[in-house]
């Protein structure tokens, strides 16, 4: 979602019979997605337009592959141990996972029965009565915030913020465990009032564990070349450590919990 790690075309599992969902690729040693080591499913179908999006080959809803729970959860049962033992589980990302939320669901749900861990990497973009059910089988939500003034999050997303707010004051008010994700993109998000903005709004949510300032980095810039896209950070620089140590500080002034 934060995609700010590459999913390659890694080799899928033979899946096979009736279809469910649609998936875009699997990970199944993930170590940034939430605690532990991950097996990550990433979605297919976003409606976001991230100018720093490492995956754009997520975005069309009719693309990647059509799997069953049933044959994820096979094959999640194949690392349960390795999951669990490392303090891992499962995340759902994307793409954007609640664009399938009946699918996303009941992988959820198939989760909880075998006792893993399960996170939800998700934007809280999409239509929130339809988002809603999802959660009850969410153990971490990991909400990438991409700005808070609305004009910056526009610029960076080509949508509006309004419900990705919505979808974070519903996580504080049920008690959700979250940890927030901002990206960090010289002379687009880090606009220090932006930051000033977020830390504030965040500080008012009762149920963050904590907040991850991910770097900009470009790797994704081929796969936009490949698909024909433009990709607007072509001269765009990776923060310095000063701007991110800048960043971090902001957070904290606000009470925040932020990894070193
Ligand atoms: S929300 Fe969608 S467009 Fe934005 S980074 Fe994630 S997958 Fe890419």
């Amino acid at each position: 979602m934060t995609s700010q790690t590459t999913h390659h075309h890694t080799p899928l599992p033979n899946f096979h019979s009736t279809q469910r969902g649609r998936i875009h690729s699997i990970e199944t040693c993930g170590a940034v997605d939430g605690p532990g080591i991950r097996y990550v499913i990433f979605t297919q179908g976003c409606l976001l337009r991230c100018q720093y999006c490492h995956n754009p080959d997520t975005r069309d809803p009719t693309s990647g592959q059509e799997v069953t729970v049933d044959e994820l959860i096979d094959d999640i049962k194949t690392y349960r141990s390795y999951l669990t033992y490392s303090g891992g589980g499962v995340t759902i990302s994307g793409g954007e996972p609640l664009l399938q939320p009946e699918f996303v669901r009941e992988i959820f749900r198939r989760c909880r029965e075998l006792d893993i861990h399960t996170a939800l990497d998700t934007s809280g973009f999409p239509d929130f009565e339809a988002s809603k059910p999802v959660l009850d089988y969410v153990d971490l939500v990991l909400l990438d915030i991409k700005s808070f003034d609305p004009a910056i999050y526009h610029q960076v997303t080509s949508v509006a913020i309004e419900p990705t707010l919505h979808f974070a004051r519903h996580l504080s008010a049920t008690q959700h465990p979250t940890w927030i994700r901002f990206v960090l993109v010289p002379g687009l998000t880090d606009d220090l009032a932006n930051v000033e903005g977020l830390a504030q709004f965040i500080s008012t949510l009762k149920n963050v564990e904590k907040v991850e300032v991910l770097p900009f980095h470009q790797m994704g810039e081929y796969k936009w070349k490949e698909l024909g896209f433009t990709y607007q950070l072509s001269h765009t620089n990776p923060p310095t450590p000063t701007q991110v140590s800048t960043v971090k500080t902001i957070f904290r002034q606000h009470g925040l919990n932020i990894d070193d």
